[in-house]
């Protein structure tokens, strides 16, 4: 059995061509040159603005003009991920799918189901015969996957419709209204270099360990212990009773990851130490009361040994930023009213990077699908920045999407699944972003909603599509574009 020996044909057939067509994030010529080849082949309006965005409509089926417009949207670029032992050359070669226990596979890479069958769907749509529609517009967005910059540059020309059905979700069954926009702010800690004490000192490197990390989104409600906290909080402590000096500090990585690992090799009076030891003993014991079930069985906070260095972190500097790091919030801020049980708003404390010209940069990255929410926290944290006399940098971010339980077009998709499959669907919003929210942004009266067939494994070479969740969805599609009211 392959591909296109699958039901309902008209999709399968053209996810299996979609497949064959190279399209990593950023190199997306060949497959915005197939989607105009198509539309021409097709007869279909057809446009693409600078983003290489593209905008296809196509008119009411005979009988539905007087229906409000729908924009069906999908994005056209893939994660390139496989594995190593595979040879595959991703701006080249088609993917080579497998259907193997009910499922749609690639061979050793990422499937580019995420969001290859939302482009199917979408061209389905404007071409299988038996689809009832009102006017439609198929939008096909670029370079989703590194940063939504497709949606964020998009000609606002394009949205000219009522209805936004986003394809590119991940869980059958699942009807997402909303999602978070994010913003990053870094304390940028400048400090001098100081000749290290000598005598009667000792030097220790102090390391947190074994936490489970996470995504700073996705993860960020399951209360998952931070090192770069532990860490401040361990080196708080020392100074609370004792000078100390810190040589060097590092912790966490990426700025959407919950730190696992943080480290500092730093220098106290020798006498010192076993007060020291009993400290970190006392606060690991606590931590294993406080942390995580995930967490608790691999962390270790560790000291030892380590070698006199040259020099250190000037005082004031070191206290500034010590105050900071246990200060900073880190986690959910606010749960969401309109949809119980969901983070609306969050901030992750997420590293401590040393640089070569005597800076320390703290990144921190906040999360909201409330704008004004999100402005807060931001405010927030940099606020104690100034106050540890760093300067802040804040980026201009990406906007979130607000979930709105009332949506028309919720209520639709609702009364339908429930009428095609007997129960109601899960109405969820995602901490983290979406291109439907530029899309709110840059057009605030749209009602949208984003839904799809189930994909596992997203982003890796296990990506997979889950075949009967396609049938059920695309029929599910095609009720609900019948059903759209008048304008
Ligand atoms: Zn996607």
């Amino acid at each position: 059995m392959e591909v296109k020996d699958l039901t309902p044909s008209e999709v399968w057939d053209l996810f299996d061509k979609i497949t064959a067509v190279p399209r990593p994030s950023k190199k997306e010529s060949k497959i915005v040159a197939f989607l105009l080849d198509f539309a021409k082949e097709h007869d279909l309006e057809v446009t693409k603005d600078s983003a290489d965005n593209v905008f296809m409509r196509k008119p009411a089926t005979p009988g539905y003009e007087d229906r409000k417009t729908v924009i069906l949207q999908s994005h056209v670029d893939m994660v390139c991920e496989k594995n190593s032992n595979v040879a595959f050359n991703f701006e080249t070669d088609p993917i080579k799918t497998q259907v193997k226990d009910g499922w749609v596979k690639a061979r050793g890479t990422t499937l580019g189901a995420d969001d290859g069958i939302g482009m199917a769907a979408a061209l389905a749509v404007l071409t299988a015969p038996d689809v009832r529609h009102g006017p439609l517009i198929a939008l096909f967005t670029t370079d989703e996957e590194t940063g939504l910059n497709g949606a964020n540059n998009l000609n606002p020309q394009f949205l000219q419709g009522d209805i936004l059905l986003n394809l590119d979700s991940e869980e059958w069954g699942e009807f997402c209204i909303g999602c978070a926009g994010g913003r990053h702010t870094r304390g940028v800690f400048t400090f001098r270099w100081e000749p290290a004490p000598r005598n009667h000192f000792a030097w220790v490197e102090v390391k947190v360990s074994g936490l489970k990390g996470g995504h700073s989104g996705s993860d960020i409600h399951k209360e998952l212990g931070n090192a770069n906290k532990i860490l401040a909080r361990y080196l708080y402590s020392l100074m609370q009773q004792e000078t100390i000096f810190i040589a060097d500090i590092d912790g966490g990585n990426l700025h959407n990851a919950i730190a696992r690992e943080a480290r500092a090799t730093i220098g106290f009076p020798s006498l010192f130490k076993d007060r020291a030891v009993a400290l970190l003993n006392i606060l690991q014991a606590n931590l294993l009361d406080e942390l995580s079930p995930e967490d608790r069985p691999l962390f270790q906070l560790e000291i030892s040994t380590a070698s006199q260095p040259p020099q250190v972190i000037d005082k004031k500097a070191a206290t500034d930023l010590i105050s900071a790091l246990y200060t900073l919030p880190h986690g959910v801020i606010g749960w969401s009213h309109a949809m119980p049980g969901t983070v609306e708003t969050s901030t992750n404390l997420a590293s401590v990077k040393m640089h070569d010209n005597q800076k320390i940069v703290v990144t921190t990255s906040q999360r909201s699908s409330l704008a004004s929410a999100k402005e807060d926290i931001v405010t927030r944290v940099g606020i104690i920045f100034r106050m540890a006399s760093a300067e802040v940098r804040t980026t201009d971010g990406y906007p979130g999407w607000k979930p709105d339980p009332q949506s028309p077009i919720l209520n639709i998709c609702k009364k339908i699944y429930k009428r095609l499959y007997g129960d109601f669907p899960k109405i969820i919003s995602i901490h983290a972003g979406l291109e439907c929210g530029l899309f709110k942004e840059k057009k605030p009266d749209l009602d949208m909603m984003s839904f799809g067939p189930t994909i596992m494994g997203a982003h890796s070479p296990e990506e997979r599509l889950e075949i009967d969740t396609v049938s059920k969805w695309w029929d599910l599609l095609k009720a609900v574009l019948k059903d759209i009211p008048v304008r």
